[in-house]
Order: structure tokens, then sequence, then C-alpha cells
């Protein structure tokens, strides 16, 4: 098998996906003013600014699916708007499905993103088209699946996963909310791209580029 992710990748996933959310977080905010409340940018950014402070100061040596854990648990503490537990509990779930194993082979990761997509799906109770950032996860890891079993690399089915990501999440600007805040607008949540899906693709776009950066 061939190592997908290690613990360096975790890590370097996790600064990408702080980075692009530092560089998006005004972009986020807008959206979630146009349907929420506001602070879509303002939660990612202080839970991932907090998720890497956590673990720059782990010194090496623990499993990937610890140090998914870790990101989760940070993610829930720091962060106040839904967001917060609802990757919170991502997180969580693919740390719990990785275990202590030190490397993590593409169907693993495969795994680990699906309890992931699970865990937010018991927690938010939000279906497909809902217009949540399960619109953008789930196309990304059915798209990451059928590129791996087409026999692309991992690097390529990664890519895909991060334009279907995108893709899903331009495709909610024409849907009613269902889950969220947004719900509360009813039909005035037509015509506006969702905040959490946007940041959903950023984390798929960062996975591509960890992944990329450490192999
Ligand atoms: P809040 O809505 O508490 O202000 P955020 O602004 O940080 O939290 O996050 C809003 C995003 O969270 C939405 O754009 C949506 O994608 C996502 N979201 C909200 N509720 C749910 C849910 N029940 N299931 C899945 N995602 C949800
Ligand atoms: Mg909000």
């Amino acid at each position: 098998m061939q190592t997908a992710v290690d613990s360096t990748t975790v890590t370097a996933w996790m600064g990408e996906i702080a980075a692009a959310v530092r560089a998006e977080r005004d972009h986020l905010t807008q959206l979630d003013a146009a349907i929420g409340d506001g602070d879509h940018g303002i939660n990612m950014n202080r839970g991932f600014e907090a998720v890497t402070k956590a673990l720059a100061v782990q010194n090496g040596g623990l499993a990937p699916g610890k140090l998914l854990t870790i990101a989760g648990k940070t993610l829930v503490s720091s962060v106040g708007g839904a967001s917060g537990p609802l990757w919170g509990t991502a997180f969580r779930r693919a740390g719990r499905a990785l275990g202590d194993a030190p490397t993590v082979g593409a169907e693993e990761l495969v795994g680990a993103l699906d309890a992931a997509i699970a865990g937010v799906v018991e927690l938010g109770a939000a279906a497909l088209h809902d217009k949540t950032m399960v619109d953008a996860l789930v196309p990304a890891v059915a798209a990451l699946r059928a590129g791996l079993a087409a026999g692309q690399a991992l690097e390529v089915a990664l890519a895909a996963a991060a334009v279907a990501a995108e893709d899903g999440a331009r495709a909610t600007i024409p849907l009613q909310a269902r889950k969220g805040r947004a719900s509360y607008l009813g039909e005035r949540s037509i015509g506006h791209q969702d905040p959490g899906a946007t940041s959903a693709a950023l984390v798929m776009r960062a996975l591509e580029r960890a992944v990329c950066q450490v192999r």
C-alpha cells in the first residue's frame, strides 16, 4: 500500500486550511452576511489559527489520526458558530477512523473523509442540496473515490475532488437553504452561495496542496 498521508501531511493540511481561510476570511464573512450573521470567515479563521497553534506544540510522534482528533477538539472549543461543532465533529470522526496508524493509504483516507461527512450529517441532519457544507463535501469525496477507482494517482484524484467541491459550492447559489441560519430566510436565501460550502471547498483544495507538498 502506498502511503497517502502521514503526520507531516496532516500538519501541512491544517496549515494550508489556515492560510486559505485567512486569505478568504472577508469573502466568507461577506457570503455569511448575505444569508446568515456575517461571522463565518471570523469563525473559520479563529478556529484554524487555534488548530495551527495546537499542532505546533505537538513535537512529532503523534499519528495522523491523533492530530486530526486534536484539530477537531480545538475547533469545538475555539469556534462559537455552527461551523465549530460541525468541523470539530468532522475531524474527530476522521481521526477516530484512522486510529493509531502512523501512515495511511488512499483507501483509508477516503474512509476517514466518509466518516467525517457521516459525523457532519449525524450532527446537522443536512441532506444533499440543503445548501450547506455537505453540498461541497459529498461530491468531493465521490470524485476522489471515482478517481482512485479509475486508477488515478492520489494527487490527480484530489485535484478532481477539489474541483468537485468548488463546483458543489457554486451549485448552492440557486438552492433554498433548509438547514442552519440561512434557512430562516426561506426563499430569500436563493441566489447566494453558501459560506460553509465555500469554506469546505477551501478545505478540500488545502488537502490536495498538502499531499502534493509532502509527497
Ligand atoms: P453560524 O450559522 O452559527 O453563524 P457559521 O456562520 O460559522 O455558523 O457557519 C455557517 C455554515 O454552517 C453554513 O453556511 C452551512 O454551510 C453550515 N451549516 C449550518 N447548519 C448546518 C447543518 N445543520 N448541517 C451542515 N452544515 C450546516
Ligand atoms: Mg454565521
